[in-house]
């Protein structure tokens, strides 16, 4: 029997915990409420390739489209051609699909949904089945990654060392280090930071997606998803012109309301036409509402806001990292399978399939930690993280330059923060410096055009390796 730590309580982490104490293995998984995770928050569904008309092989063009040919051939159909064993997986837990629908990039409508709270219902029925099933559930935060002489020992939790055979990072991405996010706000990627410091490079940080229709309002961030324009909602200027194919993939729609608010216009949804919005999509009718707002009559406000970092902890095609017996899934990591730019709705697809297979690959490998000299602990303070998110927001954003990036990085010098975060923030702004091209959700004003020989991924370690 092999003890695995898992770090992360949205649908990777809670995926991997239920299939790998199924097998027998003893699970305990460290998470900070399972409500606070982006999966929890995923509204449109999870991008299925089962229906009959489909096929593997159109999700995979989609994907790659999406993610303007970076995209890691074999990440892509790995995961795509294990999208039936998600999908049955995820059946034999008791979800039921309630429809399925098009959404942005897609060529088909392969995105399954439940009432455009899909994540929520797949987080909570994969919860119940991994308590039902004895995974042990600690509430607390990771601090820290116990590594030693490029080996993985296990946690630290509130200065205490826990000892694992294997440990799996599955703590979401770093769009809380954005000044607007509609995501969890302790998504700050401490531990892909960390993982960094401590042996596992990271890669494709530069690509941030920002999702083109965030609502910020009184009372928070909320995003209006995609499945809203996929039922008929228009953009419009507050001219009432229409100035975008409001289907088109997530960077092309970003940039068009990015370049009408930069002309000094305010950009809005009209969802008017929309029958039955409430019945449809609950959740946004109710925050919506609280504002103040009502879709069946008024228009509805909407700006870019950071949503889903396509960078993470480099993994292999079965989850491994740089460090032996640390492995990473879900949005934590990347190994190419999203490329440029994350194809709407495969977020949840990579997170259950990462979590099935990361399971399949400790199972296989079985490793084992001796008794061990306790590995160093930092205790590192969290510090001034709200300049490090303006930082990245303003530096970092949806259209970049050359001076706009430096000027990024000779603020963050001045910070003074957790040199974990840190070091994650000047991975985005020196690769996205390095990258003179642009590609997907990395957009450079001085370099519009993609270019062939940045046709490659990028590593970051400490340096930008492109
Ligand atoms: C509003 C919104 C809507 C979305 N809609 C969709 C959609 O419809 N379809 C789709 O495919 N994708 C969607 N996405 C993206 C998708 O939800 C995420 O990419 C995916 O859920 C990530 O899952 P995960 O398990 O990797 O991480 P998460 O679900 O983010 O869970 C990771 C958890 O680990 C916690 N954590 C972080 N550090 C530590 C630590 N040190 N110790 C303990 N815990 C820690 C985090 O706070 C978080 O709670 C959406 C994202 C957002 C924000």
């Amino acid at each position: 029997m092999t003890s695995v730590g898992i770090i992360g309580g949205g649908i990777a982490g809670l995926t991997a915990a239920l299939s790998l104490v199924e097998h027998g293995h003893e699970v305990t998984l460290i998470h900070t409420g399972i409500k606070n995770t982006n999966s929890y928050l995923a509204q449109a569904g999870i991008a299925l390739p089962v229906l009959e008309g489909d096929s593997s092989r159109a999700h995979v063009i989609d994907t790659f489209k999406a993610g303007k040919y970076l995209n890691d051939e074999e990440a892509v159909w790995n995961v795509i051609s294990k999208a039936s064993e998600a999908h049955d997986f995820l059946l034999s837990l008791g979800l039921k699909f309630e429809d399925n629908e098009t959404e942005g990039g897609h060529s088909f409508p392969r995105v399954f949904t439940i009432k455009n709270e899909t994540g929520k219902h797949l987080t909570k029925i994969l919860y119940l089945h991994a308590k039902e099933k004895g995974v042990n559930f600690i509430r607390g935060e990771a601090e820290e990654l116990a590594v030693k002489h490029g080996k993985a020992y296990g946690v630290f939790v509130n200065g205490e060392f826990l000892k694992f055979d294997a440990t799996v990072v599955a703590s979401g991405g770093f769009t809380g280090l954005f000044k607007y996010t509609a995501g969890s706000p302790t998504n700050l990627g401490t531990l892909i930071g960390d993982a960094m410091m401590k042996g596992a490079p990271a890669r494709d940080m530069e690509f941030v997606q920002f999702h083109p229709t965030g609502y910020i309002g009184k009372n928070g961030v909320k995003l209006i998803s995609e499945a809203v324009r996929g039922a008929g909602a228009k953009l419009v200027t507050e001219d009432g012109e229409r100035f975008v194919n409001e289907l088109s993939t997530r960077d092309i729609v970003a940039r068009a309301i990015y370049r009408q608010m930069q002309a000094e216009k305010r950009v809005f949804l009209n969802a008017t036409g929309i029958e039955n919005f409430k019945r449809k999509f609950p959740q946004i009718y109710a925050f919506l509402v609280k504002e103040g707002i009502d879709p069946s009559r008024d228009l509805i406000p909407v700006a870019p806001i950071a949503h889903y970092s396509v960078g993470g902890i480099s993994v292999d095609l079965w989850y491994r990292t740089g460090v032996k017996n640390l492995y990473a899934i879900g949005e934590a990591a990347s190994n190419g399978f999203h490329g440029a730019n994350r194809l709407a709705s495969n977020s949840l697809l990579e997170c259950v399939v990462s979590g099935l297979e990361v399971a399949r690959t400790i199972g296989r490998e079985r490793p084992k930690v001796r008794d061990v000299k306790e590995p160093a602990y930092h205790g590192y303070e969290k510090g001034d993280i709200e300049s490090i998110r303006e930082i990245l927001w303003e530096h970092a954003s949806i259209v970049r330059n050359a001076k706009i990036l430096r000027e990024g990085l000779k603020k963050l010098d001045n910070v003074e923060a957790d040199p974990r975060l840190k070091l994650l923030a000047r991975g985005v702004l020196e690769c996205a410096l390095a990258r003179e091209e642009s590609r997907g959700a990395h957009y450079r004003e001085d370099f519009p055009a993609m270019r062939k020989v940045f046709e490659r991924p990028s590593f970051f370690d400490g340096r930008c390796r492109l």
